[in-house]
């Protein structure tokens, strides 16, 4: 038996059961996460959901994801047991209208009581200590606060090179959303095709390189 390939084969399934069904998708509910990127994301998942095991194709992107949910795991244990906090609490609110009839559902890695109103704080582990908060992590605090009619809300980086956190100050409005829903931009952010892991299966990258 070779011990290390057991190890990382235990490792690698753990990963795969845990990115399939984090997010299970259904056609009317949308994940924060999903409103904060490229929709077409979204879309191709809910056919496949078996694809979401492409975000961790590479091993350096399985290592960056074991670090990821180490890091997160630990940093929960330490604010469990010394702050006022809920850890990765389902949050969830409705838009109904004559047009649209979804839920919109996150699960913030942190949420804070802080004189009676709750804080939402996104816990990232990037590879690299970014100096400008990305836009799609930005978007996730935003959603997480108009779940949680939250005050305020923050990001914060941690990296084996330090830690880095923004009070996240800008809110996004149920008319934004809705939009993001019925006239979705695709892609969301500059640059997210090129880096997306799902273009070969992508109607709309296909028709761009035509
Ligand atoms: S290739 Fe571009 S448009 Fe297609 S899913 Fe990816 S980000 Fe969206």
């Amino acid at each position: 038996m070779n011990i290390p390939e057991e190890i990382i084969k235990a490792i690698e399934k753990h990963l795969e059961s845990v990115v399939v069904k984090e997010k299970p998708r259904e056609p009317n509910v949308f994940w924060a996460v999903d409103l904060s990127r490229c929709i077409q994301i979204r879309n191709i998942l809910i056919e496949r959901p078996e694809l979401e095991k492409l975000f961790i194709e590479k091993e350096k992107e399985k290592a960056r994801m074991l670090t990821g949910l180490a890091v997160h795991k630990y940093l929960s244990e330490v604010l469990k047991a010394r702050m006022d906090v809920e850890v990765e609490p389902r949050c969830e609110r409705p838009i109904r209208d004559g047009i649209l009839n979804v839920k919109v559902v996150g699960k913030p890695d942190i949420v804070l009581r802080v004189d009676g109103r709750l804080i939402p704080v996104e816990l990232k582990a990037p590879t690299r200590l970014y100096s400008l908060p990305r836009p799609e992590h930005v978007s996730q605090v935003m959603i997480y606060k108009w779940l949680l009619d939250a005050p305020t809300g923050f990001l914060m980086y941690f990296s084996h090179r330090g830690w880095k956190w923004w009070e996240i100050t800008g809110f996004i409005t149920t008319d934004e959303i809705r939009k993001r829903i019925l006239f979705p931009k695709m892609p969301l952010w500059p640059g997210e095709c090129e880096r997306c892991k799902l273009k070969r299966y992508c109607p709309k990258w296909s028709a761009r390189r035509r």
